[in-house]
């Protein structure tokens, strides 16, 4: 029988974090999952709460964390540009004090570390799609920077502590990625959209509605993150992990309005400051390095996530 391993999830108890707990359980691990519950919440964990081989600590990343385990996946940090933004300095602070500190941990225990860092890194780009080679147009002093430069030092230090001390990394960026378990109120576009044509609401569509992002089903998400995770060794990537089918914010409104069948009509917002007008990933070294690609079509990903938000707002249909 394979060995369990012992697997330590920071910000397990959030949306994408919650979802690699149930993989990590379904697979036999022995998953410790810490969260200082900020962003996340205990609902998304209860149903693993009973499990002996899941265990829960409430701890804040910023502070140093000893425990014995065999691999890392570090995602705690505030997802939602309305939660990063809500206290800038904590969400700097959380991407590169809890880098340092699970950097620290897997140098001590000798564990394998993976970075969930994010397309943010590429900032506004000016080179479309965007390859991981591509350096970024980041803003180092606008309302977005804790975020994205949090996430680009933290992605320095796993190449300082790799290079220096050889400490076994991946580092993974994540495009647009969505799905049930998504707060219903921490503003991303994919939840708003849906909780508004639900309760038949208007739909808030920022700017002119013609920026695009590229959306990733959650389950395909993950997939690739366990794969990057069992990775052959000496890769650390980066590596893009997304869905490189690109769409508007104003078809995606569209596309929600349609499959919801809400009488919600759409109304124009203006577009927050620093707001990436493009993005969509390469992701051939995916493909090559990890035989991974996604497979849910936007269509389905979002017939499924309506299900999950119908559920959870009690809509009966
Ligand atoms: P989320 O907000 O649902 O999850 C983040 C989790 O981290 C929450 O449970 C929160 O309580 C926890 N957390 C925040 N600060 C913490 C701290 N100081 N100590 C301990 N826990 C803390 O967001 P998500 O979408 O699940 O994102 C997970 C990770 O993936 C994040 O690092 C995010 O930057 C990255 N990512 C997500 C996306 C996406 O589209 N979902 C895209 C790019 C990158
Ligand atoms: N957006 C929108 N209406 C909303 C929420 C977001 O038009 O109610 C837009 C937002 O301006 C951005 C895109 O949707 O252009 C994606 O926003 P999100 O916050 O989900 O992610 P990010 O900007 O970090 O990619």
């Amino acid at each position: 029988m394979k060995a369990r391993n012992r697997v330590l999830v920071t910000g397990g108890a959030g949306f994408l974090g919650s979802h690699l707990c149930d993989r990590l359980i379904q697979e036999g691990n022995d998953v410790i999952c810490v969260d200082n519950l900020f962003t996340g919440s205990k609902d998304n964990i209860r149903h693993l709460l009973g499990n002996p081989y899941f265990e829960f600590i409430r701890h804040d990343v910023t502070e140093p964390l000893y425990v014995e385990v065999d691999q890392i996946y570090n995602l705690a940090c505030p997802a939602s540009p309305p939660h990063y933004q809500h206290d800038p300095i904590k969400t700097a602070k959380t991407s590169i004090y809890g880098a340092v500190n699970m950097l620290g941990l897997a140098k001590r225990v000798g564990a394998r570390i993976l970075q969930a860092s994010t397309s943010e890194v590429y900032g506004d780009p000016e080179v479309h799609p965007q390859p991981e080679s591509y350096r970024g147009c980041v803003n180092p002093i606008g309302l977005r920077s804790c975020y994205d430069e949090g996430k680009r030092m933290a992605e320095t230090f796993f190449f300082d502590y790799h290079r220096r001390h050889q400490v076994d990394i991946k580092i993974m960026r994540i495009f647009n990625t969505y799905g049930p378990r998504m707060d219903p109120s921490d503003g991303r576009v994919v939840s708003n959209f849906i909780v508004q044509a639900l309760k038949n609401e208007d739909i808030t569509v920022y700017g002119d509605g013609m920026q695009t992002r590229s959306f990733c089903y959650v389950d395909d998400l993950i997939e690739g993150m366990v794969r990057m995770m069992e990775s052959r060794d000496g890769f650390t990537g980066p590596v893009n992990i997304g869905n490189p089918g690109e769409f508007t914010m104003l078809s995606l409104a569209e596309k929600v309005i349609e499959l919801t069948q809400s009488g919600s009509k759409i109304i124009f917002k203006p577009l927050p400051s620093d707001d990436p007008m493009q993005r969509r990933p390469v992701i051939e070294l995916a493909k090559k390095e990890l035989d991974w690609e996604p497979t849910i079509e936007l269509e389905e990903g979002l017939t499924r996530t309506i299900r999950y938000f119908e559920e959870l707002l009690g809509i009966i249909k």
